[in-house]
């Protein structure tokens, strides 16, 4: 089945959002194509405190009014997982039910994915006390240890959060230098339940009886191990861009990142990018956001103006 459109988002977090708002108030048939929840990351966010207007509100909460506002002007939600696109007069986007979404403009907003550790132990306990999500099951560790790992913004702002439930969390960092803004360091590091390992990385998650009992680390300098008695394990070690499926298009820098001009157009015509899925320096709410109403605004004048 092939569904006709003028403008297909791919990603309904904060950039495909608002591109949604600004091509379905320009007028443009616009479908939002999302394979899970509508929000992105937002939904993973606690507290959002740096989107211009709103003093501080759940991820959840803006990511809901998003939603209700992208879907206002006549941008309709549909649901796909995209495996493909082919590039032509009109785009063909192809999901894995076989479906097809066909138009002249193509956004891509699919944003990153949470990078795993690699160590022995972690896949097996996925949902068992492997998470990458404090948001969704901080509160499973109620007056328990955990640990988080990382030195940036996502790894300071969340052992935080966690300390709401844990009795202990250990942050574990690579290097003695932090990667995170000096107010999440300071919130860190003045909390009395977090304790900052620096100069040590993860080794092995242990387990009894199928559930997280422990972490082991290893200090980079000696390589002297210890186990941390843990029962939760929270990675937060960056991520990397969902673009799969863009690799035959060419528009991919070495690491996944679309490339993308000042109109957030790729080097294929009428392709865009948007948000944490391009190649950038500030990956924020506020710079999807910007991205997706410079891609749709741009779209419309391409679309409209040549009579696609
Ligand atoms: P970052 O890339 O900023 O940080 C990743 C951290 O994980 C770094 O400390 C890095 O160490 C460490 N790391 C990477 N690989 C490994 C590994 N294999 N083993 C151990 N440690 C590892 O990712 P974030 O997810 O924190 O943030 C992503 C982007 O989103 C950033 O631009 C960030 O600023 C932004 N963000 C902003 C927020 C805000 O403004 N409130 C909130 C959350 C995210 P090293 O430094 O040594 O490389």
């Amino acid at each position: 089945m092939t569904k006709e459109y003028d403008f297909i988002i791919i990603g309904a977090g904060p950039a495909g959002m608002t591109a949604a708002v600004y091509a379905s108030r320009a007028g443009l048939k616009t479908a939002l194509l999302e394979s899970g929840a509508p929000g992105g990351k937002l939904l993973k966010t606690n507290e959002i405190s740096n989107w211009p207007g709103i003093l501080q509100e759940p991820g959840s909460q803006l990511a809901m009014d998003m939603f209700t506002h992208s879907t206002s002007f006549g941008a309709v939600y549909e649901y796909g997982k995209v495996v493909s696109i082919t590039d032509g007069e009109k785009k063909q986007v192809v999901c894995e039910d076989g479906t097809i979404f066909a138009a002249p403009a193509v956004l891509v907003a699919t944003g990153t994915k949470e990078r795993l550790m690699n160590i022995p132990g972690e896949q097996e306990h996925i949902g068992r006390g492997v998470s990458y999500c404090a948001v969704c099951d901080g509160a499973f560790f109620r007056d328990r240890e955990v640990a988080v790992i990382g030195g940036g913004n996502s790894a300071l702002e969340e052992a935080v959060y966690l300390t709401q439930f844990a009795s202990k969390v250990y942050l574990i960092m690579r290097r003695d230098v932090f990667r995170a803004d000096k107010i999440a360091v300071d919130a860190a590091k003045e909390n009395a339940k977090i304790e900052i390992i620096q100069k040590a990385v993860p080794k092995e998650v242990l387990s009894e009886n199928g559930k997280v009992s422990g972490l082991k680390i290893a200090d980079i300098s000696s390589q002297e191990e210890k186990i941390l008695p843990v029962s939760g394990i929270f990675p937060y070690i960056g991520a990397d861009p969902v673009t799969d499926f863009l690799k035959p298009l060419g528009v991919l820098d070495e690491q996944g990142y679309m490339l993308v001009d000042e109109s957030m157009e790729t080097s294929v015509p009428l392709l865009y990018g948007a948000g944490d899925v391009c190649q950038k320096v500030l990956r924020q709410v506020v710079t999807a956001a910007n991205d997706g109403a410079v891609a749709a605004q741009d779209a419309f004048h391409k679309i409209k103006l040549t009579n696609h």
